[in-house]
């Protein structure tokens, strides 16, 4: 038995009942129960399968564990939330969550001209809306218009010119001027990989002297009301909480700082994102917990408001990750198992074989469980001495067809010998025995930053829970690109169960997949996004909502800016009605392969 290290990274989200893997809530369906559902109504393919209770969940506990650190701290200042919009702006993930937000005046934080656009048209007014990174004077003159919906907008300048911006735009519009933020460039970075979104090295904020320059200009142009918060951001998916107490420390002495020199309007300090999310199946990577995350901040501000007799800040958060990541489940079929080829009934073998073939035969039908695992490796070596044998010319491609097929079957019985045995003999075993199972999906659209850093995302199947798996697993997609694949590392090592594909259906799920992936997903190869499904409850029942199909072949290409109705002309043109139709009917389905068990 293998639970895949969900008791890491699954968050009791997902519990394993029987051979089956549920969604732990309500009626607790399993997960390939809804795949059947989905596919009863023809979707092939890839699933994207989105819990909106899950997002709720992470906005509940987010608002409890900083409600609990004001409480015990008697803390004066309030704790406020926005959700980073980068992380994932699709509309079956946004609208779930903003509903799930509004009790908490839960806001969005928005990086670009259409990120800004999405948040005044959805936002709940009255939640924050707060604007970061470059802007040019069509962003700042649309905050202003944001403003002026009734919105609650703090626009956060990255740079001194941004505030020459905003003083022009307030003279040219004549609109009331929104909140500002000063981002700040903290000497204490990050740690981890995205360090390099705070600290002195930044690409963003403002240095020491830059904000005594923003006051002053704030102070001149008689706008130094307008200044209501500090905010710093050191990096996303933060495993330590070191990096953020020194932050916390810097910034709050440069509130105190700005306070005390009358920036009488400023309240707040916005912490940015940064909480961490359990990827990993095999070892905790997050060196701290949440309530601890909480109350760090919570007294770290306090002691210094203390220290510097300023009034305690309101606190506002941006993480994004930890909202979003859990909130989706990527699931693949099987579509092969490289091995499932090699059989014994494959083999041809003739009155005079090969001495090593010969070999091979008895080292099959000799083996035991003592003998497995040297039996194994010689095989392996024989296999490799045919093969040069066959390059020299001395066997047939029969011979080689036989080794072939000989070398695979004797892995897979020693692999069955091995099974009573755990898994650190199996680890030991060499690369050269995995079994590669293919996947209906593409890496490049569904898990990016698997692709682009290597980044690590809990990997198991929806059924045979009750069985061990056996086979250690590399991974391909099935896009025509070497770099489509998750390979086996001993490490990390993932095992899967040996299936008969032609009898039985496998899935993969992939987790923790609902943050940053959606839109970082790319068309390598034409692939399009999955076909998308919002799991709901109501009641106690499950309902499978806002089907959005993986995208039509003819979409695809219109999206890339080809003039489909040539291509159709083109094919009316040369064919006969008949295939015509036939490939009328292809052009209307999606990329996504559909072969039995697809
Ligand atoms: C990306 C970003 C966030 C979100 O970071 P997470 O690691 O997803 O929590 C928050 N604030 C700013 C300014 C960002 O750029």
């Amino acid at each position: 038995m293998n639970n895949y290290g969900i008791d890491i990274w699954g968050d009791d989200n997902f519990i394993i009942q029987k051979d089956k893997l549920c969604i732990n809530y309500k009626n607790k369906p399993s997960l390939y129960s809804l795949v059947k559902e989905i596919r009863k109504q023809d979707f092939k393919g890839p699933l994207l399968f989105r819990f909106p209770h899950l997002i709720e969940k992470q906005i509940n506990t987010l608002f409890s564990l900083f409600d609990n650190a004001i409480k015990e701290y008697d803390y004066k200042g309030s704790f406020n939330a926005v959700f980073p919009l980068k992380v994932n702006q699709l509309p079956n993930f946004l609208h779930p969550l903003i509903e799930a937000g509004k009790n908490y005046a839960y806001g969005l934080e928005a990086g670009s001209k259409a990120e800004l656009i999405l948040a005044m048209t959805y936002n709940n007014i009255g939640s924050p809306i707060t604007i970061n990174g470059f802007k040019d004077k069509e962003m700042i003159h649309i905050a202003f218009i944001a403003k002026k919906m009734g919105h609650d907008v703090t626009i956060t300048i990255e740079g001194l010119n941004e505030l020459e911006t905003i003083l022009a735009v307030k003279k040219e519009s004549k609109l009331e001027l929104p909140n500002i933020g000063l981002r700040l460039r903290l000497f204490n970075a990050g740690g981890g990989a995205w360090a390099k979104s705070g600290g002195i090295d930044s690409k963003f904020g403002l240095s020491s002297t830059e904000i005594l320059d923003a006051f002053d200009m704030l102070k001149k142009h008689d706008i130094i009301d307008a200044l209501s918060m500090i905010h710093f951001h050191i990096g996303s998916a933060l495993n330590s909480i070191q990096p953020l107490k020194k932050a916390l420390k810097e910034s709050g002495h440069i509130y105190a700082a700005l306070k005390k020199l009358g920036a009488k309007n400023l309240k707040a300090i916005n912490i940015g994102g940064g909480l961490n999310v359990e990827y990993s199946a095999y070892k905790r990577t997050t060196q701290y917990n949440l309530q601890e995350f909480a109350n760090d901040v919570v007294f770290t501000l306090k002691n210094i408001a203390k220290q510097k007799g300023v009034e305690e800040p309101n606190i506002f958060t941006e993480s994004g990750r930890f909202i979003a990541a859990s909130s989706s489940v990527l699931i693949t079929p099987v579509l092969e198992l490289f091995s499932a080829e090699y059989d014994k009934k494959n083999l041809r073998l003739k009155e005079q074989n090969p001495p090593l073939i010969i070999e091979l035969l008895e080292l099959y039908e000799d083996m035991n469980e003592k003998t497995a695992l040297e039996f194994m490796h010689d095989s392996i070596d024989h296999l490799e001495s045919l093969l040069k044998l066959f390059d020299l010319g001395y066997i047939d491609l029969e011979d080689r067809s036989n080794a072939e097929v000989l070398t695979q079957i004797i892995i897979k019985k020693a692999i069955s010998f091995l099974e009573i045995n755990d898994y650190e003999e199996l680890k030991r075993i060499d690369s050269k025995i995995q079994e590669k199972y293919l996947l209906n999906f593409s890496i490049f659209q569904s898990l990016p930053d698997f692709w682009g850093i290597d980044q690590e995302f809990p990997i198991m199947p929806l059924t045979h829970l009750d069985k061990k798996p056996t086979r250690s697993a590399s991974l391909w997609d099935i896009t025509c690109d070497s770099d489509g694949e998750i390979p086996f590392d001993a490490n990390k090592a993932l095992y899967l169960h040996n299936v008969d594909l032609s009898k039985e259906e496998y899935f993969l799920a992939f987790f923790n997949v609902g943050a940053y992936q959606d839109i970082l997903g790319m068309r390598h190869n034409l692939f399009s996004h999955p076909t998308e499904i919002n799991v709901v409850f109501k009641n106690e029942q499950v309902k499978c909502e806002k089907i959005l199909e993986s995208q039509k072949i003819i979409d695809i290409l219109e999206d890339i800016d080809y003039d489909t109705i040539k291509i159709k002309n083109i094919f009316k043109n040369k064919l006969d009605d008949t295939h015509y139709g036939i490939l009328q009917k292809y052009l209307n389905e999606n990329s996504y392969l559909k072969t039995t068990g697809s």
